[in-house]
C-alpha cells in the first residue's frame, strides 16, 4: 500500500488516540505518537503493537512544553498532518482546577499550531472538539446540526473546547497554509474488537459505559441512574453513543479531506465558498480551509436503554438504582451526522449490541479491583 504520509498524533496512548493510530495505519498512513502519560500508560503501546504487528514511532512529550515538543518536529520533518487529542477531559475536575485545564488544553494547542506552521511539511490539523459546545439544544435543534447555536459552557473543560475552536478558526484566517477540521464528538464508547486496547478510566469512571462494565465485573456495587424524571420517553437522559472504532475511522476521512484526497474537497475549493448564515466562524469558513463535523450515530439512546441493552447483549446482569438528577447534566442531545456522511463519506455503522460486547470483552482483560 502507498504510504499516505506521516501523521503526528498527540495523546496517542489515550482512549480515542490509540484507536485512531490503528485506523490510520490500516488506511496506509505512517504515524508518530506523542503523549506524556498524564492519563494513560506506556502499556497501551504494547496493545497497539499486538494489533498492528510493530512498534509505532513514539515520543514521551508534554505538548505544553514548547521546547520539548519542538524536538519532535526536528526529529520528524516530514509531518503532513496532526490529530490533536492531547487534553484533560474531566468536566467536574475542570471546575475545581480551571488553571490546569486552560494551561494544558490551550497552551498545548497554541504550541501545536505554531509548530505545525513553522516546522511541519504541511499544516493540516484535525482537532478533538466536543458536543459540549452546543450545551442543551432546544427541541428544534434535535438532532443537532453543526449550524446550531453554540452555547457558553458552564465548565472550564467545555470552554476550553470553544476557545480552541476560536483559536483554530482565527489561525486559519491568519495562516494561508493552515487547514483545520474540528470534529465534535458525541459520546465515544466501546473498545477495539481484539480487546488489546480500550478505555482506561482513572479512579471512579465519569462515563456511563466504564461504570456499567465495572459494576457488571463486581468492582462497583451498583450503578446510579441520575434522574428518571426528565422530559424523555423513559425519564432518563439521552445521549448519542458512538463506537470508538467508528469514531477513529472518521479521523482518517478528515485527514484524507485535508490532504486533498477527497475529490469533493477539490471541487469545493474551486467554488467560491459562502459561510453559513449565523456561522460563528465566517472568515474561516470562507477561506475553504476550515471544516466542522458532528460525529455521532444520529440516534439518541437513553441511559436506561443503554443499561438494558448491555444486559441483553452480554447476558450479564448488574444492580442499578434510580438516583436524583446530577447537577449540570444535559437532558438530551444527539447528532445530525449528515454533513460528515455527505462531505467525508463517513457513517457510524457498528450496531450498539456489538459495541457493548466489545466494552465488556475489554473490561474482562482489566484487573478485578
Ligand atoms: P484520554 O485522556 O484517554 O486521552 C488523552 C491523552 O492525552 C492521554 O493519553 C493523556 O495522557 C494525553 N495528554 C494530556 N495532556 C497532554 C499533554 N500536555 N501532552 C501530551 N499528552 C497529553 O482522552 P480521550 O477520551 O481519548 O479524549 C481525546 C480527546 O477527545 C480529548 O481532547 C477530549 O477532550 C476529546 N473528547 C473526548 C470525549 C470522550 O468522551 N472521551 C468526548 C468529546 C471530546
Amino acid at each position: 500500500m502507498k504510504n499516505k504520509g506521516l501523521i503526528l498524533i498527540t495523546g496517542a496512548t489515550g482512549y480515542i488516540g490509540s484507536h485512531t493510530v490503528i485506523e490510520l495505519i490500516n488506511a496506509g498512513y505512517d504515524v508518530v505518537g506523542v503523549d506524556n502519560f498524564y492519563n494513560s500508560t506506556a502499556k497501551v503501546l504494547d496493545g497497539i503493537k499486538k494489533i498492528v504487528g510493530f512498534n509505532i514511532k513514539f515520543e514521551e512529550v508534554d505538548c505544553s512544553d514548547y521546547k520539548a515538543f519542538e524536538k519532535v518536529f526536528v526529529k520528524y520533518p516530514n509531518i503532513v498532518g496532526a490529530i490533536h487529542f492531547a487534553a484533560c477531559k474531566a468536566v467536574g475536575e475542570s471546575i475545581e482546577k480551571p488553571l490546569l485545564y486552560y494551561r494544558n488544553n490551550i497552551v498545548s494547542l497554541l504550541n501545536l499550531i505554531d509548530l505545525m506552521n513553522k516546522k511541519a511539511k504541511q499544516a493540516n490539523i484535525v482537532f478533538s472538539s466536543s458536543c459540549t459546545v452546543y450545551g442543551q439544544p432546544s427541541k428544534k435543534y434535535l438532532p443537532i446540526p453543526e449550524t446550531a447555536p453554540l452555547v457558553k459552557s458552564p465548565s472550564p473543560y467545555g470552554k476550553s473546547k470553544q476557545m480552541a475552536e476560536d483559536i483554530l478558526s482565527d489561525s486559519v484566517v491568519a495562516f494561508p497554509e493552515l487547514k483545520v477540521c474540528a470534529l465534535r464528538y458525541f459520546n465515544p464508547i466501546g473498545a477495539h474488537p481484539t480487546a488489546y486496547i480500550g478505555e482506561l478510566p482513572n479512579g471512579v469512571p465519569m462515563n456511563l459505559v466504564p461504570f456499567i462494565t465495572q459494576t457488571a465485573a463486581g468492582i462497583r456495587d451498583h450503578l446510579n441512574v441520575f434522574g428518571d424524571d426528565y422530559n424523555t420517553p423513559d425519564g432518563s437522559c439521552i445521549r448519542d453513543y458512538i463506537y470508538v472504532v467508528d469514531l477513529a475511522k472518521a479521523h482518517v476521512k478528515a485527514l484524507d479531506k485535508l490532504l486533498g484526497e477527497e475529490p469533493e474537497a477539490k471541487k469545493a475549493a474551486a467554488k467560491k465558498i459562502v459561510a453559513a448564515k449565523n456561522s460563528p466562524y465566517p472568515a474561516a469558513e470562507a477561506s475553504g480551509r476550515w471544516f466542522v463535523y458532528n460525529l455521532g450515530t444520529g440516534k439518541g439512546l437513553s441511559v436506561l436503554q443503554l443499561v438494558k441493552g448491555f444486559i441483553k447483549a452480554t447476558g450479564v446482569k448488574f444492580n442499578y438504582v434510580i438516583a436524583p438528577r446530577r447537577k449540570g447534566d444535559v437532558e438530551q442531545v444527539w447528532a445530525d451526522p449528515s454533513k460528515a456522511k455527505k462531505e467525508l463519506g463517513w457513517k457510524a455503522a457498528t450496531p450498539i449490541a456489538e459495541v457493548l460486547k466489545s466494552a465488556w470483552k475489554w473490561q474482562q482483560t482489566l484487573p478485578k479491583k
